[in-house]
């Protein structure tokens, strides 16, 4: 009895210390990088603007690890494009993988198997590559998005349903705007539709690096967020634009870090996976 109330004691008192440290919960975020996609008229993703000039995107996904499940943010593109490249936008973007993101998962012993959640910030091709991966996840998808993407006409949208086909039916979490995943506010995916029509991103407030905002495709890069263009090929200009005033109040309320999945100069400066941040 006596060793028991003295554990008990201890435990308490290291519980209290971890609280004294930090009221957020403990997550782990990985960032991987999930394909390379080279623009030869990067006036597709701003119009008018820069015609005809060349820039380099990469393609980031996400892994968040919270006591109370996993969450893979994004999918990037498909692994089978390892040693295949592909293209699209009538050969304007070619699409290249290096380092399969089944791969990257092995390398930190996480088991496609063992994610809970699938959070995709919206259907193109080039965030679905690999949701066929994670089979026991529930899927996280606004309504809108889910209308498009599973409705009678996934190709109009930019869709490619072969890339989504074995998400797990029985489990998709259809959501009505912002959506806090584990219930206290540390992951919380919010809506930012017209990129597509229920396009989301990411708010993941860490313990030591504080709150970060995963852009999805609001914006593609660094020059689009500050002149606030707007792609050729989204959904809805006007919707895009005032998704991009409430997610700005957002990340200034909140003092977050914005990390565009897209943008290779500003990946550069982000940790990569095997390293993480908390
Ligand atoms: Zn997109």
């Amino acid at each position: 009895m006596k060793l028991t109330h003295l554990a008990l004691t201890a435990l308490t008192a290291l519980a209290l210390s971890g609280c004294a440290k930090s009221d957020k919960p403990n997550l782990i975020l990985h960032v991987f990088e999930c394909g390379h996609v080279e623009v030869s008229d990067i006036s597709i993703f701003s119009p008018g603007v820069d015609e005809g000039v060349t820039k380099h995107l990469t393609n980031s996904c996400y892994l968040i690890q919270h006591e109370k499940g996993k969450l893979i943010w994004d999918t990037g593109l498909p692994d089978a494009m390892a040693g295949n490249p592909g293209e699209a936008f009538g050969g304007k973007l070619k699409l290249t993988v290096t380092n399969p993101l089944s791969k990257q998962l092995a390398e930190i012993n996480v088991n496609p198997a063992d994610i809970d959640y699938l959070g995709l910030s919206h259907f193109h091709g080039d965030h679905t590559g690999n949701a066929n991966l994670f089979k026991n996840a529930a899927l996280l998808i606004q309504q809108a998005e889910y209308d498009a993407a599973f409705g009678e006409n996934p190709a109009q949208f930019g869709f490619n349903p072969a890339s989504y086909d074995q998400i797990n039916k029985e489990k998709i979490n259809i959501l009505d705007g912002d959506y806090d995943v584990f219930g206290d506010g540390s992951v919380v995916v919010k809506t930012a539709p017209g990129h597509t029509p229920g396009h989301q991103v990411l708010f993941v407030n860490l313990a030591e690096t504080g709150p970060v905002v995963l852009s999805g495709d609001l914006y593609h890069f660094t020059k689009n967020r500050e002149h606030k263009r707007v792609p050729s090929f989204n959904f809805d200009k006007e919707q895009t634009l005032a998704a991009m005033d409430v997610i700005e109040q957002f990340v200034d309320a909140e003092g977050a870090q914005f990390w565009i999945q897209h943008d290779l100069e500003q990946n550069k400066t982000i940790k990569h996976s095997p390293e993480f941040y908390k």
